[in-house]
């Protein structure tokens, strides 16, 4: 019997929660963000289960090659554009759309020869200081790139720093960033992008022509709270089982650095999934877990293969129970939240070793 741990990625999830971005911002077209390997849900599954997006996005050239590879036909758009001129060449060969985030890309795109024309997508700063041009700078960069006769068409886009948070709680509010992008971009013709997933559900009205949605069809939130909450449907199960139970004895520890000491005597279910399975370390005693539909608490310190629970609540638990670690019945933010993360971080971070289940209910079979 192989090691009773599995991820299962769910195809329906994720189209019914691109479906549910669409809804949030209806006149939209979307932009599915696939970078990470579809946040650690897989590249190829991501395509199938968002064929209805009108676009995807991401920072991996080689991921966006294989989609093109693989037949997606759509435009695809790289985050962080082109780190080099080969990159380049190769995006225009691959008709691969390309973020503009700073000067030295300007140039590469100025003195390039490209045998097919380029789309490119101009990033305005607008206060997060990480990629774009300073609005004082955006004018005139737009004309530079305008005058580039392989430029075959110039967006626009920034991103939010803020847009899971309540507008006067904000150091620097999306009603600023949204402000200072349409000042940069007035009067200028080419299409728009600016809300990622908090700002697709939580601030519809100051969405582009375009959205960027990544975590949300994943069904993570973006921010406080689960994605349950905002009506998404957990795209990643990390399911195992219980493969070893201990009895001990009040005053009893359990695991490295006997962390977790038990009041009185309790059971201690020992599940086959660690750190090196993509489960946090930094997840502290209480993290919940569910043992045959059940909540229930770890107990002791998660080590490289396995963890460790406390079935003290739950008698009729036992060897080979069921336990989920995240996804359906347990959110992954939750986990996140207990661990000091976020569930992006934690759908990132599913580790190779670790065997994944598709499930798709339009594709029978596999
Ligand atoms: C990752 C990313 C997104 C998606 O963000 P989420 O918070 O996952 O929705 C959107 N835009 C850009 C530029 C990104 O890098």
């Amino acid at each position: 019997m192989p090691r009773p741990l599995t991820a299962t990625i769910d195809i329906d999830a994720m189209r019914t929660n691109l479906a549910q971005a669409r809804r949030c911002v209806p006149t939209a077209r979307a932009w599915a963000v696939v970078k990470a390997n579809a946040y650690g849900h897989g590249l190829a599954n991501a395509m199938r289960a968002f064929a209805d997006a009108n676009g995807l996005a991401l920072i991996e050239f080689d991921a966006a090659v294989r989609l093109r590879e693989a037949g997606w036909q759509r435009p695809v758009l790289l985050l962080e554009g082109a780190f080099d001129a080969a990159d380049l060449q190769a995006a225009a060969r691959h008709n691969l759309a390309l973020a503009v985030h700073c000067e030295d890309q300007v140039r590469m795109i100025e003195l390039a020869r490209p045998q097919q024309p380029l789309a490119l997508h101009l990033k305005l700063n607008t206060g997060m200081n990480r990629l774009g041009f300073r609005p004082s700078q955006f004018r005139s960069v737009y004309e530079r790139l305008q005058a580039v006769p392989h430029v075959a068409s110039i967006s626009f886009l920034t991103h939010f720093a803020n847009a899971d948070e309540e507008e006067g709680e904000s150091r620097l509010p999306v009603s600023r960033q949204v402000e200072l992008f349409r000042q940069a971009t007035a009067g200028l013709a080419g299409e728009t992008s600016v809300g990622n997933s908090a700002a697709t559900l939580m601030q519809a009205s100051v969405n582009g022509d375009w959205i960027r949605p990544g975590i949300m069809l994943y069904g993570g939130s973006p921010g406080a709270g689960t994605g349950a909450q905002f009506g998404l449907l957990p795209a990643m199960t990390l399911k195992s089982r219980i493969i070893a139970v201990q009895d001990i004895a009040a005053g009893e520890a359990v695991g490295y650095g006997s962390r977790f000491v038990a009041k009185e005597p309790t059971r201690i279910g020992v599940v086959a999934c660690g750190y090196a399975d993509g489960y946090p370390r930094s997840a502290p005693d209480g993290t919940p877990v569910l043992v045959d539909g059940q909540r229930a608490r770890l107990a002791g310190r998660v080590s490289m293969d396995m963890l460790t629970v406390d079935l003290g609540p739950l008698p009729s638990a036992g060897l080979d129970s069921e336990v989920v670690l995240w996804g359906q019945g347990l959110a992954i933010d939750e986990v996140a939240q207990a661990s000091g993360t976020i569930g992006y971080e934690l759908m990132c971070a599913l580790a190779q070793r670790v065997p994944v289940q598709v499930v798709d209910s339009m594709r029978s079979n596999d």
